[in-house]
């Protein structure tokens, strides 16, 4: 192996002892013009060019680690357009066209502004609000699933909290604190994921102001959580027990940034039907003539209608609205919907009870009279399609409880004697005949 022999630095001297003139490999300077020269086994460098060479480097390098960086970013969802947002939504929630619009691009603006907050340098003083997201509509018409749906597609974790959980600091219940605290468990405490999730607020309106609308039987604490909640809706930095629970100070705290957090409340608003009806029959008569014969229901036409003041007018204070710019309302599910929603989405009910079949070998079927008679039941219910499941699962646990000990049958058929009157399922063994049942 051959010595390398080690670079000799310091003060330039006019030759190199062999009587040539020292002059710098790279931009022949002579030594007498350079501050410093270093010498290598055959070639010389000088302190100008080392520097130059610095410089190169170091920017090389800051461009190789800032690519990393953007290729490490699990947490940045991909920005899909709002049409694929909408064409993923649609393989499982059924209907709700106007809400799944209005969020796949509320969704893809909001993603847009975080990425033109980290990536574009020049400042045009444009600044992308953030697009928070109400959403009105009855019970089990699919609030909650839209939002769940929308964190799955985007990877992006997702948390829930019940609006009526919450309290003012200070009061028996939780902190809005916990909602954050809620988000950096579903990240598995990744900071920087937890910074870009998306947060469900159920039973927004159930915060509502009691003394301005008497419908509201339970007021947790109304304004006083709407203005503790103002401050993480819009973008703060907020101190976190990790663990959830109250703030005490010998807790160590995760400082969470709430700017890029995306929340959607949702809400039934129970009589803001009402509210809008009264306020557009003032204003036109004709169109007000229409609503009021519809009056005595949830009219879910009506609430497309609804502006900020209505939301005024039902207890929600005006800061809070303005956190909340994108404001979607959602259908009463229909027969029809509820009929698809039980065989469609991808994860349907039906779907999940027959692959649970399929792994004990047996194929299930649903005839169409029984799919038909779980809706009856499900709508007399009135919790939307929160009741299909009630229904369905309320027969299929004492199926399944006794098919695991049954020996040769490989087809159970559920008919709509079974849903209504809980009577046995056919059995059928693998020759089509039917099975005798005790
Ligand atoms: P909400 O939040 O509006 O009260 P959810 O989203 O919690 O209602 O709905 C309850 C359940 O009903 C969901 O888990 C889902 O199975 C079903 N569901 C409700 N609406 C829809 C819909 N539009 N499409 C498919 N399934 C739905």
């Amino acid at each position: 192996m051959t010595k390398e022999k080690e670079p000799v630095k310091g003060k330039p001297r006019n030759g190199n002892g062999n009587g040539e003139q020292v002059v710098c490999s790279f931009c022949g300077r002579s030594a007498q013009e350079a501050a410093s020269m270093v010498a290598g086994p055959r070639a010389f460098i000088c302190d100008r060019c080392i520097k130059a060479s610095f410089d190169i480097l170091r920017n090389e390098l800051s461009a190789i680690q800032h690519s990393e960086q953007k290729a490490e970013r699990p947490f940045q969802p991909r920005l899909v357009s709002p049409k694929a947002i909408k064409e993923s939504l649609d393989q499982y929630v059924v209907g709700q066209d106007i809400a799944k619009k209005s969020l796949s691009v509320a969704v893809y603006n909001h993603y847009k502004r975080i990425e033109s907050q980290e990536w574009m340098r020049e400042d045009d003083g444009v600044v992308i609000e953030k697009s928070n997201i109400l959403l009105i509509g009855p019970t089990g018409t699919g609030k909650t699933l839209l939002a769940q749906t929308l964190a799955n597609l985007l990877e992006v974790p997702f948390s829930i909290v019940d609006a009526t959980s919450l309290t003012e600091a200070g009061y028996v219940g939780d902190d809005v604190e916990t909602i954050l605290a809620r988000l950096l468990h579903a990240a598995d405490f990744n900071l920087e994921r937890t910074e870009r999730g998306i947060i469900y607020v159920d039973e927004i309106d159930k915060i509502a102001r009691k003394s301005a609308n008497v419908s509201i039987t339970r007021d947790v604490s109304g304004e006083g959580v709407q203005q503790a909640l103002l401050k993480i809706l819009e973008g703060a930095v907020v101190g976190v027990p990790p663990k959830g629970g109250r703030k005490h100070p010998e807790q160590q705290l995760i400082n969470i940034n709430t700017r890029n957090i995306l929340f959607i409340c949702g809400g039934a608003f129970e009589g803001l039907d009402r509210l809008i009806a009264r306020r557009v029959s003032k204003s036109s008569m004709g169109f007000g003539s229409k609503v009021k014969d519809k009056n005595s229901g949830y009219d879910p036409e009506i609430l497309r209608y609804v502006i900020p003041d209505d939301l005024h007018e039902y207890g929600l204070i005006p800061e809070f609205i303005g956190r909340l710019p994108v404001i979607s309302t959602l259908d009463q599910l229909d027969e029809t919907a509820l009929r698809n929603i039980l065989v469609e989405p991808k994860n349907a009910i039906t779907r999940q009870y027959r692959k649970l079949f399929e792994m004990d070998g047996v194929e299930l079927e649903f005839t169409d009279d029984a799919l038909d008679k779980v809706v009856e039941i499900a709508i007399e219910r009135g919790t939307g399609a929160r009741a299909l499941r009630s229904v369905l699962e309320n027969v299929m646990i004492d199926i399944m409880f006794e098919l695991p000990s049954m020996s040769g049958v490989n087809k159970c058929v559920i008919t709509a004697d079974t849903i209504e009157k809980k009577s046995p399922p056919q059995y059928l063994t693998g020759e089509g005949k039917q099975k005798k049942t005790a």
